[in-house]
């Protein structure tokens, strides 16, 4: 498995079909270069600066998202948010899953700044956005790893959490997950009784660990950022056979464990899993933050 963002793997995807149960397969409701129009179908609040967005599929439609694989979104009017000329795109993964027909649920947290997000916030039940892709991330493969350490901060935890519940619905999972996820208070962790209930439901292959910056003095959890320390207690080391990393998280926390990002892709492997020792081979990492803009 190298670092580069692929193609997908025939595999993973035909056992996304499989596993969906239909007994025809339903179409997506994407295609990869063309962007489709979704209205907002309902807008659930989830934290002080995170709700879920809930987007109507066109009849008898899922994603088909592939296991790891995101979609790009972009203003309805394409005046509406431009930069240097061009429309803003920004790449979202969902939290619904790949075969949920008739809709699509979008995690989003809101920056005060942020130009999509708070876009998004501003959107109201019937308006649209516009949606395109699969945009291939990692081509995730049943069974190739006995361990996998999922390392996130924020709102990167949407590409870790498809990995695991793509991984964990297949009865025949065997593989190890391991998940250190790291944000400024505990009203900020996104998806946690989701987590929790994978956990509680898989506790020989998931174990969740939440870390915080600023937590209040009642958290009994571990503090502060993932260190090599953190690395060193729970995550398997570079020696083991079939280990994968595969790391999430916004621009900073992404330098300090797994490198910076080279132009608009996760750079050569650097930081704390460098200096420990793990390979480029046994690294995935994506920057939380847009990698690509306008496409
Ligand atoms: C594969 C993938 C999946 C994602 N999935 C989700 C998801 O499910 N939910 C979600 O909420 N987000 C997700 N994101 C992040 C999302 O794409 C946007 O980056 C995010 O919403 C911010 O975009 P924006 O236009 O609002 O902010 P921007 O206008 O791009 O900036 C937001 C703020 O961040 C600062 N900033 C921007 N870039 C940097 C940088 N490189 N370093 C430091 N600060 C910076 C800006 O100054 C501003 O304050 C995902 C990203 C990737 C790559």
């Amino acid at each position: 498995m190298t670092l580069a963002v692929g193609g997908l793997g025939g595999l993973a995807y035909y056992t996304y079909l499989t596993r969906s149960g239909a007994s025809a397969p339903l179409p997506s409701a994407f295609k990869p270069d063309d962007f489709v129009n979704l209205p907002l179908k309902q807008i659930v609040p989830y934290n002080h600066n995170t709700s879920t967005f809930v987007f109507e599929l066109p009849q008898q439609t899922s994603s088909k998202l592939p296991v790891a694989s995101c979609l790009v979104v972009r203003a309805s009017d394409p005046e509406a948010l431009t930069s240097n000329g061009s429309p803003v795109v920004r790449p979202y993964t969902p939290v619904s899953t790949a075969d949920k027909t008739g809709e699509l649920r979008l995690l989003i947290k809101r920056y005060e700044t942020g130009v999509m997000s708070k876009y998004i916030h501003s959107l109201k039940v019937g308006d649209t956005l516009q949606v395109k892709g699969p945009i291939p991330k990692f081509p995730y493969n049943e069974n190739e790893f006995d361990q996998v350490a999922l390392i996130g901060g924020g709102s990167g935890i949407t590409p870790l959490y498809q990995v695991l519940t793509h991984a964990l619905s297949s009865p025949f999972n065997t593989t190890k997950f391991k998940l250190l996820y790291s944000n400024v208070t505990e009203e900020d962790i996104l998806l946690r009784e989701n987590l929790d209930a994978l956990a509680k439901k898989h506790p020989k292959n998931l174990e969740v660990v939440y870390l915080l910056d600023k937590p209040l003095p009642s958290w009994k959890g571990p503090t502060g950022f993932i260190n090599t320390d953190i690395i060193k207690k729970y995550v398997a080391p570079p020696t083991a056979e079939r280990t994968m990393v595969m790391v999430c998280g916004p621009p900073g926390q992404m330098a300090a464990l797994a490198g910076k990002k080279a132009g608009m892709k996760q750079g050569p492997l650097g930081g704390i899993l460098k200096e420990l020792g793990y390979t480029e081979e046994q690294r995935y990492g994506t920057a939380s933050w847009h990698d690509s803009t306008n496409s």
